[in-house]
C-alpha cells in the first residue's frame, strides 16, 4: 500500500485521489499499477486467504482502486468493485434476509427500484418506498406501531431526478434502533462531497460509471463498508454471482479517479452559477438545485455535504403552443454544446428530459429536464442554455 489508512486520514481528499493506490516504490518500479490481464494465477497447494487464485476471486488491477475508494470514505477496510453500479446493488440487497424489509426511497435511481420491486414480486423480500425527504414518513416506515421493523434502509440523497435530501444522522440513528442496516447511494455526490459512513450508514454505493471515472467511457460500479462481517458476505456474493470488474475499466477508472477533485471543484462552481441564472428565467417554471437558499432542502443538505453537487432539474414552462414536455424536448434539441444523453458524472455536460424513459415514476414532472454539468467553461455553457431557452420564443 503506498498510502497507508493513518496517513491519508491525515491528508485531504484532494491529495488522497491523487496519493492512493499507487505501488511501492521499488527501484525501477511503475509509478502506476499496471494493468494485469489473466484469468488464473500461479499455484498448488491449498487456496487459502489470500490467495489470488483464479480472476473472478481477485485481480491485482482491482486493488489499488479499491484501497483508494476506501480511504477517501473514511472506511476501515478496503472497497469492492463490481461490474456495474446495478451489480454492486444487486450484491447490497442480497444483505436482505429472505423476506426482511427493505425501506427504499420512492425517487430511487430506477434501476434499483426496479430490482427491489422485482425481488419483492417473487416474495423474497417485502418493499416500503417511502419520500426519503419527509423524515416523519420514514421513520413511521422503518418501526411501524405493531408492525415488523425493517431490515435495510435505504438511502440516495439528493435523489435522482428530484433532488430530495434525506436526514441522514436522524435515519441513520433511527435505522439502527429498529435493528436495520443502512446502505447509501452515493454516486451523485462522491466522498469528497458527501461521506456517508460518518453520517451513520453502514454500506457506501457508488455507480463508477458516473463522477468516480469521471469520463463516460466505462461502467462499474463499487461497495464500501467498514464492517468486517458486510464485507466478507458482499465479497462472497461477488464471487459466487459473478459480477466482477473487468480489469481494463478497474484501471481506467483509478486513472479518472486522479482527476475527480478537480472536476468536482469546477463542476459544481458552474452548476451553482447555472442554477442561479435558470432561476429566474422566463421559459423555466422550477429549478431543482439544493444550493439554492430557496431550495427545500437547502439547509439540510448545507448541514451533511461539503458542496451540493452538480446535477440541478429544471422544469421548462409551456411555450409558443407548446406543452411543457414538448418545450422541454424543444430545448434539448436545440443545445449545440450539451450533449443529449442520460448518466451523469462525465467531464461533458449532458442534458435530458426524465420521462423519455418509460421506466420513470409518473411523480417525476412530464417537462423535468436533468443537467449534468461537466467541467467546460460555464459562460459557454450558458450561452448554449441561452440561446436554446430564446428559440423557445418562436
Ligand atoms: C447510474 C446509477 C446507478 C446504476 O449504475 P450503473 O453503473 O449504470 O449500473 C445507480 N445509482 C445511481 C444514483 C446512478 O446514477
Amino acid at each position: 500500500m503506498s498510502l497507508t489508512d493513518a496517513q491519508a486520514a491525515s491528508l485531504s481528499a484532494e491529495t488522497v485521489v491523487v496519493a492512493a493506490g499507487r505501488p511501492p516504490r521499488d527501484r525501477d518500479a511503475p509509478v502506476n499499477p499496471p494493468l494485469v490481464l489473466s484469468s488464473t494465477y500461479y499455484g498448488t497447494g491449498p487456496l487459502g486467504d489470500g490467495d489470488r487464485g483464479y480472476g473472478r476471486y481477485s485481480n491485482p488491477t482491482w486493488d489499488p482502486f479499491e484501497e483508494a475508494l476506501g480511504q477517501l470514505e473514511g472506511a476501515e477496510l478496503p472497497g469492492l468493485l463490481y461490474a456495474s453500479g446495478l451489480a454492486a446493488v444487486s450484491s447490497a440487497l442480497s444483505l436482505v434476509p429472505a423476506r426482511g424489509v427493505l425501506v427504499m426511497p420512492s425517487h430511487s435511481y430506477a434501476g434499483s427500484l426496479v430490482m427491489a420491486t422485482e425481488m419483492a414480486e417473487k416474495g423474497f423480500l417485502e418493499l416500503r418506498t417511502v419520500d426519503i425527504a419527509d423524515t416523519g414518513a420514514v421513520l413511521e416506515q422503518l418501526a411501524p406501531a405493531g408492525g415488523t421493523p425493517a431490515n435495510m434502509l435505504w438511502l440516495e440523497s439528493p435523489t435522482n431526478p428530484m433532488l430530495g435530501i434525506a436526514d441522514f444522522r436522524t435515519l441513520t440513528a433511527a435505522a439502527h434502533e429498529a435493528g436495520a442496516i443502512v446502505v447509501t447511494d452515493n454516486t451523485f455526490s462522491t466522498p469528497l462531497v458527501q461521506q456517508p459512513l460518518a453520517l451513520g450508514s453502514d454500506v457506501v454505493l457508488h455507480s463508477v460509471t458516473k463522477y468516480l471515472s469521471g469520463h463516460s467511457d466505462v461502467v462499474l460500479g463499487a461497495l464500501v463498508t467498514s464492517d468486517a462481517g458486510l464485507r466478507a458476505a458482499l465479497l462472497h456474493h461477488r464471487t459466487i454471482h459473478g459480477g466482477i470488474a473487468g480489469p481494463f475499466e478497474a484501471w481506467l477508472a483509478l486513472r479518472g479517479l486522479r482527476t475527480l477533485a478537480l472536476r468536482i471543484e469546477r463542476s459544481q462552481a458552474s452548476a451553482a452559477v447555472l442554477a442561479e441564472r435558470l432561476s429566474g428565467h422566463r421559459h423555466i417554471s422550477g429549478v431543482r438545485f439544493p444550493g439554492l437558499v430557496t431550495d427545500p432542502g437547502h439547509a439540510r443538505a448545507a448541514s451533511q455535504m461539503k458542496g451540493f453537487g452538480s446535477v440541478l432539474c429544471i422544469e421548462v414552462a409551456p411555450a409558443a403552443g407548446l406543452s411543457g414536455a414538448d418545450a422541454a424536448d424543444r430545448l434539448v434539441q436545440g443545445l449545440d454544446l450539451w450533449l443529449p444523453a442520460t448518466s451523469l458524472g462525465g467531464v461533458e455536460s449532458l442534458i435530458e428530459r426524465r420521462r423519455r424513459h418509460t421506466a420513470e415514476p409518473d411523480s417525476v414532472p412530464e417537462n423535468l429536464v436533468r443537467l449534468s454539468v461537466g467541467i467546460e467553461n460555464v459562460e459557454d455553457l450558458w450561452a448554449d442554455l441561452e440561446q436554446a431557452l430564446k428559440a423557445l420564443d418562436s
